[in-house]
């Protein structure tokens, strides 16, 4: 049983005991919904990092695995249309850990990114483990009430976006896996928000620098908050989510919870740019990146004919694409490729893949 079957089991069992009305989602999104008093709903959402599993100590320095911890939380809550607010991150370390660097180093980097947000950490816990670093972040947001976008919302005829571009992460860490190590703090602190050139741009970029980008993305995801809370505030998207598995195993998600199918356009799919660069020399598949690779952290939503109009074209400098169009064919995902159709399959990240 894989990760997905084993959830679906789980939600079967809790949908049966809902002990509270205001609990408005719970399994099955990219975060928790629960009515609060007044016209809020709280989002709440929470992800574990397990080293040796979503990150290798010896590649991903501690400072760049606190700002990751809580992307990925924060990415999440973006999904739901939500403005953050609060974090609540748990620690677990062996000894050795405790007794360097590692956890001020792993709490500025959280918190550098906490303050870029306003976002408060408001609890957590810590333990010594006997091997090996887990991490636990929960991070709070809030909508409107009845505001949050869930999953479930896509309809026939409304488009496909993604913001960003893709497959930046999957690459990065293929080559996290080949060696690759990422140079210098002072780099990597400049907020990737900003055009992803890298360190030098244009005739002058070189392998180096691409390799630098990449493994940048992979090591430090930026949160797409700023679009999360313009397409729930505005309500522009009819659904949403992260793409943390991956486009192919996402896009299969938001169209089982919404009941319909997508058609996507692959020469639409934007592509990173240093993956581009980089890996059509060397025998990777930028589209297979893009389409299968995990942990971009950009949105993927989709947007009624009649909101498309009104869709700002960047927030915070980051631009959306047009990938596609949700059909009625349930659960059927296709891809136009060069005059060709052929049906996705999920093939992103699953725990526990059986
Ligand atoms: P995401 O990739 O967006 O973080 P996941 O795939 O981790 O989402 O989880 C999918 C859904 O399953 C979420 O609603 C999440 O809260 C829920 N979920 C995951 N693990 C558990 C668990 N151990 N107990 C209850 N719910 C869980
Ligand atoms: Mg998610």
């Amino acid at each position: 049983m894989n990760e997905f079957e084993f959830l679906d089991c789980l939600r079967r069992q809790t949908d049966s005991r809902r002990h509270s009305t205001r609990l408005l989602t719970g399994i099955g999104d990219d975060a928790s919904v629960i009515s609060e008093s007044g016209n809020r709903d709280l989002v709440v959402t929470t992800d574990l990092l397990v080293e040796g599993v979503d990150f290798y100590l010896d590649a991903a320095p501690a400072h760049l695995l606190g700002h990751k911890a809580l992307a990925v939380s924060l990415s999440d809550i973006a999904a739901m249309g939500a403005r953050p607010f609060w974090t609540f991150l748990s620690i677990g370390m062996p000894r050795e850990r405790w007794e360097d660097q590692f956890k001020d180093e792993f709490f500025n980097g959280c918190l550098a990114l906490a303050d870029h947000f306003g976002v408060t950490l408001s609890g957590g816990d810590v333990s010594e483990t006997r091997t090996g670093i887990v991490i636990d972040s929960i991070v709070l947001g809030e909508v409107n009430s009845g505001a949050a976008v869930k999953r479930s919302g896509a309809r026939a005829g409304d488009q496909i976006f993604v913001t960003g571009r893709l497959g930046g992460a999957a690459a990065g860490l293929k080559l996290i896996e080949n060696g690759a190590r990422v140079r210098s703090p002072a780099v990597t602190e400049r907020n990737s928000n900003e055009p992803q050139a890298g360190i030098t741009a244009g005739a002058s970029r070189t392998d180096g620098d691409s390799i630098q980008s990449l493994v940048r993305r992979q090591l430090r995801p930026d949160p797409r908050t700023g679009w999360g809370i313009v397409l729930g505030e505005q309500q522009l998207a009819s659904a949403m989510i992260d793409l943390s598995d991956g486009l192919s195993s996402d896009l299969h998600h938001l169209c089982r919870e919404s009941n319909v199918g997508a058609s996507i356009d692959a020469a639409s799919i934007p592509l990173d740019d240093d993956v581009k660069r980089l890996c059509g020399r060397r025998a990777l598949d930028p589209l297979a990146l893009a389409l299968h690779g995990g942990e971009d952290f950009e949105l993927l939503f989709t947007v009624s004919p009649g909101n498309v109009g009104r869709l700002p074209k960047k927030v915070d400098g980051v631009i959306i694409s047009q990938i596609g169009t949700i059909t009625n064919e349930a659960r059927a995902v296709r891809v136009l490729e060069k005059g060709r159709e052929w049906e996705l399959q999920p093939k992103g990240f699953v725990h526990f893949r059986s």
